[in-house]
């Protein structure tokens, strides 16, 4: 029986992306791989189910200051070298499968360098299938039953979903049947020995809450992208004999096999602006055993292709997608309804990265150097990309992110951008080459735990009641068990129908008894046609009621819906104050901290202020006893300076008086010279004019005549001629009341005359000092000098002694008489005076003639020997001329 589908319910407007607030953080979780058999040094420790910590190498400590190097990393779990496959499944790509069933994208991709496990990780090994199989195989546990017929489902080329309707699909199994090509389903087929040990049976999983009211279909596809070019891996090349075979990059191929270079495919995006490769292939799929020989084909492919274009493998990203279509089945829980809109489609993503490492591990020349940078870009776009929404995430910036500066990134944009599950497998080889490109994984692995991801939402349930399918079942498997009790095929009802039938009125007899039988019939039309009136009222009834109850359903719907609508957006807003109030209880905490912090200073502060105080108070002290040093001394300096003018103007009075009483003395010692040169003329004058004029008596000369004539005593100074004498000066007429300094050089001559002065009560001295002067207050200075006419003539140079203001002695000279006598020692004597001694010694200083010593004051202080005027006059350099 094939029932039509009903006409299109109710449309619901199109399931608008609900806002999402809730975000979770990409899972990142590490695989350490054994050891290989040819490495030794094992520079990888798992410490804990989530962290593992890195040793530097023993090569690496010594160029590194050699300081052992440890650094520790935590994941959301960590997986030893023990774990199994099925283990790692179970906690990272389960939850993805259950998503997936679930109407919600997941992402999950394996990152690390070549040979740390990442295809080992995503494909695995015959008897130990990786994450792709087993996911493949949750898919089909799961959604196995409900698996729509093949080409129900049909994929637009928008990366939309459509639904064919019963003919069409049934047409297009028919097409594929007859394509001998095409293989068919692996049912049917021997599974190839290459990859038949990849899926064990045993292990199977199942997604819980899988919706039975749904009809479900699988699409897969492969690419692969190299060099920043997305190729299709399970494209049907035909094969065309004219076209030359070229690779890509432009270059023909080394022979001209049968393999037909792909061609690059382009990203597009579609209405709800996820990315998707244009025009690439989908394949539906109805095992685990035909998916997995779909990607086998692939890998394949990938594998030829590579070897064909001399490419490396290791340094291309390969990504498997697989699609889940999903649709309500009708009212009558037999046929996927025929609602494009109604169409769910999740997919999973599992992505095999290029190896992460930062050059090629073989030998990189020539076009792959150029190659190998591109796949480098590729990963290090995704590094930027993952930088880059972290910083926005946690920074609030937003700074655009580079998603497509390569065609990865580009192709899960949505995935960062949008929603959907993303995990990250990172695959680490323990051995010490590996470790500087393994610090750097790790590095990349941290940071990627930071980005956060929407988290998917539960789309809306459609509207119809549930358990459709299990009726639908129910109603079906009692129509095949009521046709196998009639022991043949019936056109007629089930047992509801039956007991319908019979609430009728009864039938009347409908033998007709003959010819002329015109009763019956009529009876019979009358029955039927009452019959057919109640039909008519009862289906009118029933569509009233099935009318009825859904407008009923559906207000229940409606209801139902806004009321789901209501509890999500509270549980937004929980979700929004929840965060909230934790953003706020760190804010205080970070308060909290900071004003414990502020604490702490101020108490440091005030400490200084202290130390500062007790600082300032000293050197105020310091400064007021300086100051008062400074007065003191300034007082000090007045002082002496007054004293010193005192001391000054004494002096200047004292040289002014000196240089006053120098001047008289020389003045009168000159006067003096002249008056016996005067004199001696006189005598001459007399002499010659003696014989002319008899007795004539000598004449003063004119300008003494004022002058009172010398009384002349016996002592101290007898002098027979008379010379002139200063009236001003009180002639010492007697020594009784005087004491005299009788000062006689010890160069004198001892002339025994009578005019040898004899001066008594006098001290005798040779040369002037001071106890003497203090004693005495007339002073007398012998002087010989020998006069041109070979005569000593002996000079008595008289003065008085003062006493000076300073408390010294000074000699004022007052007076000089001349005494003359011949030289006894004759000539050799001559010159005896002039202060040279026999043995040609100077002796009594330079007092060379008798101006300069008439000329001498003697000053002496007491306490001193020698007088500043003394001392004045004793120097040669100060002689007079
Ligand atoms: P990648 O894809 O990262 O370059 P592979 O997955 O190809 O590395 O792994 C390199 C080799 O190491 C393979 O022979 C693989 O079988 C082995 N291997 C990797 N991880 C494991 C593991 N966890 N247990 C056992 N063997 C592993
Ligand atoms: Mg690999």
């Amino acid at each position: 029986m094939i029932r039509q589908a009903k006409g299109k319910t109710p449309r619901r407007p199109p399931p608008k992306k609900p806002s999402n607030n809730q975000k979770d953080p990409v899972g990142v979780y590490c695989r350490v791989r054994p050891l290989g058999a040819e490495d030794v040094e094992c520079c990888i420790e798992v410490i804990s189910n989530t962290t593992i910590q890195l040793h530097a190498p023993d090569g690496l400590k010594a160029n590194r200051n050699g300081e052992f190097k440890e650094t520790q990393y935590s994941f959301k779990k960590v997986f030893g070298i023990k774990t199994t496959q099925g283990e790692l499944f179970e906690d990272v790509a389960k939850p993805l499968v259950e998503d997936i069933i679930h109407c919600k994208n997941g992402l999950l991709f394996t990152y690390g360098v070549t040979g740390s496990g990442k295809t080992y990780t995503m494909t695995g090994s015959p008897g130990q299938g990786g994450l792709l199989p087993r996911s493949l195989d949750m898919i089909f546990n799961s959604i196995g039953p409900y698996q729509a017929k093949r080409y129900v489902f049909k994929p637009d080329d928008k990366n939309g979903m459509e639904v064919q309707n019963q003919v069409d699909a049934l047409l297009d199994r028919q097409k594929r049947d007859s394509q001998t090509t095409v293989p068919k389903t692996p049912t049917t087929r021997r599974i190839d020995p290459e990859f038949a040990d990849m899926i064990s049976p045993e292990e199977a999983c199942k997604a819980d809450g899988v919706d039975e009211d749904s009809s479900y279909s699988v699409f897969v596809s492969y690419i692969e992208i190299y060099n920043n070019y997305i190729y299709d891996l399970l494209e049907e090349t035909p094969i065309d004999p004219i076209k030359p075979k070229w690779n890509g990059a432009g270059t023909p191929l080394r022979n001209n096999t049968e393999f037909i270079p792909p061609q690059s495919k382009i990203l597009r995006e579609d209405q709800n602006h996820n990315m998707y490769v244009a025009g690439c292939t989908e394949v539906e799929v109805k095992s685990t055993e035909e998916a997995f020989e779909v990607f086998w084909r692939g890998q394949k492919k990938r594998r030829i292709a590579n070897t064909q274009l001399n490419r490396e493998s290791s340094r291309s990203h390969s990504v498997f997608i697989i699609k889940l279509a999903q649709a309500p089945l009708d009212a009558d829980g037999d046929n996927v309804l025929q609602d494009k809109n109604q169409v769910n489609v999740s997919q999973l993503c599992l992505v095999d990265l290029a190896g992460s490492e930062r050059t090629s591990r073989t030998r990189a020349e020539g076009s792959r150097l150029r190659e190998a940078g591109n796949i480098n870009q590729s990963l290090m776009t995704l590094r930027t990309c993952i930088e880059v929404l972290r910083e926005n995430q946690m920074c609030g910036t937003n700074k655009m992110v580079p998603y497509r500066d390569s065609k990865v990134t580009h192709l899960f944009k949505n995935y960062f951008d949008g929603e959907g599950k993303v995990r990250m497998v990172v695959c680490v080889n323990p051995k010490a080459d590996d470790y500087e490109e393994t610090l750097l994984v790790m590095r990349f692995a941290e940071m990627t735990q930071e980005v956060e991801v929407a988290r998917p939402v539960d789309r809306p349930i459609c509207g119809f009641a549930a358990g459709r399918r299990q009726r639908n079942q129910a109603f079906k498997e009692e129509l095949t068990r009521r046709l196998e009790e009639r022991g043949g095929p019936v056109d007629e009802s089930p047992t509801v129908l039956n007991q319908l039938l019979q609430s009728f009125p009864p039938l009347p007899p409908c033998v007709i008894s003959g010819p002329n039988d015109d009763v019956t019939l009529p009876r019979l039309i009358e029955a039927l046609e009452k019959r057919h009136k109640i039909r008519h009222m009862m289906i009118e009834e029933y569509n009233k009621t099935a009318k009825m109850l859904k407008s009923v359903l559906q207000e229940q719907d409606s209801n139902l819906l806004s009321k789901e609508n209501f509890i999500q957006e509270q549980r937004g807003k929980l979700g929004e104050k929840e965060k909230m109030i934790q953003n706020q209880k760190n804010e205080i905490d970070r308060l909290e901290k900071k004003s414990k912090m502020l604490e702490y200073k101020i108490d440091i502060l005030q400490k200084t202020t202290n130390i500062y105080e007790e600082d300032k108070r000293s050197l105020q002290q310091e400064l007021e006893s300086r100051e008062q040093r400074l007065q003191r001394e300034m007082s000090e300096k007045r002082r002496v300076e007054t004293r010193m003018q005192g001391i000054v103007t004494d002096a200047k009075l004292k040289w002014e008086k000196e240089c006053e009483r120098r001047v008289n003395a020389k003045q009168l010692e000159m006067q003096n010279k002249l008056w016996v040169k005067d004199e001696k003329l006189k005598q001459l004058k007399a002499i010659v004019t003696e014989g002319k004029t008899e007795n004539r008596q000598p004449q003063r000369p004119s300008r003494e005549n004022d002058k009172v004539p010398a009384k002349r005593s016996a002592s101290p100074s007898p002098v027979p001629t008379g010379p002139p004498v200063r009236p001003l000066h009180r002639r010492s007429h007697s020594a009784g009341g005087e004491r005299w300094v009788d000062h006689k050089p010890t160069t004198n001559v001892d002339l025994d005359t009578v005019l040898q002065p004899n001066i008594p009560n006098a001290i005798k001295v040779n040369a002037p000092n001071e106890k003497a002067l203090s004693k005495c207050d007339k002073y007398v200075l012998t002087h010989q000098e020998v006069a041109s006419d070979g005569e000593i003539q002996t000079k008595l140079i008289k003065g008085e002694v003062f006493k000076t203001r300073g408390g010294g002695q000074a000699v004022q000279f007052t007076d000089i008489e001349t005494l003359k006598q011949e030289n006894p020692v004759a000539s050799s004597r001559k010159r005896r005076s002039s202060g040279t001694g026999p043995d040609g010694e100077t002796m009594e200083g330079d007092w060379t003639d008798v101006e300069t010593r008439c000329s001498v004051a003697l000053e002496m202080r007491a306490g001193s020997n020698l007088g500043p005027g003394y001392q004045h006059h004793g120097y040669p350099k100060r002689r007079k001329p």
